[in-house]
């Protein structure tokens, strides 16, 4: 059958979708495709010795391979590697069908070992996730389907360390088909949604991979720069001096719970009886980290001359009252940001949006005092730049 009349769908696909339909819109619909890192390509290398092992009888030249195999019981009957095609649905005389292929598959008792790479064993799988892994399951699907007289399948991971220490393990657990039958009814409805996905602009599909860390995941999703090129209005704008736009017109609200986070802050770094707190004692507050300048007179005087005092995780005990919590400061730049980019992007959690609250806080004038909430995660964010551009930093001690 010629393939304009066939869509092919397969669990590397789903897995994908699952993370962020966006990426697997830019991937399988735009065409986008990463080529393989080293790390992929040295697993890769490491399931062809295992398979060669079955296959051909050839022993493995990787330690690690070599290694790996004292977990498998290799003079069963497996199959290795082994394609499976299984017929979906047809729309519009389109056929649909899934394609899969099996590390290893053994027929009695039913088992099915998939071979991971990965740079640590702590990211193995458990036997509850490997139980709920979409993947595994479909290939579950197939060996059931192979086997009808049979309820029970046993499925697992054989998980190979690649960094450090020489190590692997095998971790398997059984399944029952109506668990298999009930997640490939899953898998069902997320290629029903694909087939509507796939007609659409990439543009119009949620972010979710903001939700689900996807944007984030390994070394960043490759997608990041395509994903966001059409943020202010679909043109191409120079980022940078769009936010300088912004930082210009940026007016410091006075919040209502302004006064109970001051209230807040003071009471968590309020200094105990005999412990002289930050603003007595300079010389025992903690040493700023990174960039941060030492301070070189009271911070009374620095306030006075109109230079910056940095509140980190602390509060002014008195007077303060020119002292702008910093996310007051960057509220107006968040949401001009959010505006313009849609709802429910959180800023500090993607590294654009971080880039961008940056810029914008290297060209605000600055007021002459900031606190700030170490904990917060604008603090993560920000922290640098504050410590560069406040003359005089004043750590919290709790
Ligand atoms: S950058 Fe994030 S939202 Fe965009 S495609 Fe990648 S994972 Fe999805």
């Amino acid at each position: 059958m010629s393939r304009d009349h066939l869509i092919v769908y397969s669990p590397s696909q789903e897995t994908t979708a699952r993370a962020c339909i966006r990426a697997w819109h830019f991937e399988r619909v735009g065409g986008f495709r990463e080529p393989k890192s080293a790390s992929q390509l040295y697993g890769t290398e490491i399931h062809k010795q295992l398979e060669d092992v079955i296959t051909k009888g050839l022993a493995p030249k990787d330690p690690r391979a070599i290694a790996a195999m004292s977990n498998l019981d290799l003079h069963a009957p497996w199959r290795v590697e082994s394609e499976y095609k299984l017929p979906l649905y047809s729309i519009d005389g389109v056929r649909r069908e899934w394609w899969g292929a099996i590390d290893m598959l053994r027929l009695d008792p039913l088992t099915i070992i998939d071979h991971k790479t990965t740079s640590d064993l702590k990211y193995a799988k458990t036997e509850y996730e490997l139980a709920q892994d979409g993947q595994l399951l479909s290939y579950a699907k197939i060996a059931l389907d192979m086997r009808p007289e049979v309820d029970l399948v046993r499925i697992g991971h054989h998980s190979i360390q690649t960094k450090g220490a020489v190590k692997s393990k095998l971790i398997t657990v059984e399944v029952d088909r109506a668990q298999v039958e009930a997640r490939w009814e899953k898998s069902i409805g997320m290629f029903l949604t694909l087939d509507v996905a796939r007609g659409v602009d990439v543009h119009s599909l949620p972010r979710e991979g903001e939700k689900t860390g996807h944007c984030e995941a390994y070394r960043g999703c490759p997608h990041r720069e395509r994903c966001y090129a059409k943020l202010f209005g679909g043109k191409k704008v120079n980022l940078k001096e769009k936010m300088a736009a912004l930082a210009a017109s940026v007016k410091v609200p006075e919040k209502e719970d302004r006064a109970s986070k001051l209230e807040k802050l003071r009471a968590a770094t309020a200094p105990k009886a005999k412990d002289p707190g930050p603003e007595e004692s300079e010389a025992e507050a903690p040493k700023p980290r990174g960039k941060t300048r030492k301070p070189k007179a009271p911070a009374k005087a620095k306030e006075a001359s109109g230079e910056c005092v940095l509140y980190w995780g602390c509060a002014p005990l008195k007077g303060g009252d020119g002292a702008v919590l910093l996310e007051d400061i960057l509220a107006p730049v968040l949401s001009a940001i959010q505006t313009e980019t849609g709802k429910g992007w959180q800023m500090h959690e993607y590294r654009k949006g971080t880039g961008l609250i940056v810029d914008a806080l290297e060209d605000l004038d600055l007021p002459s005092a900031i606190i700030v909430d170490a904990e917060s995660a604008l603090a993560r964010v920000v922290g640098e730049v504050l410590f560069a551009r406040c003359a005089v930093v004043i750590r919290g001690t709790r």
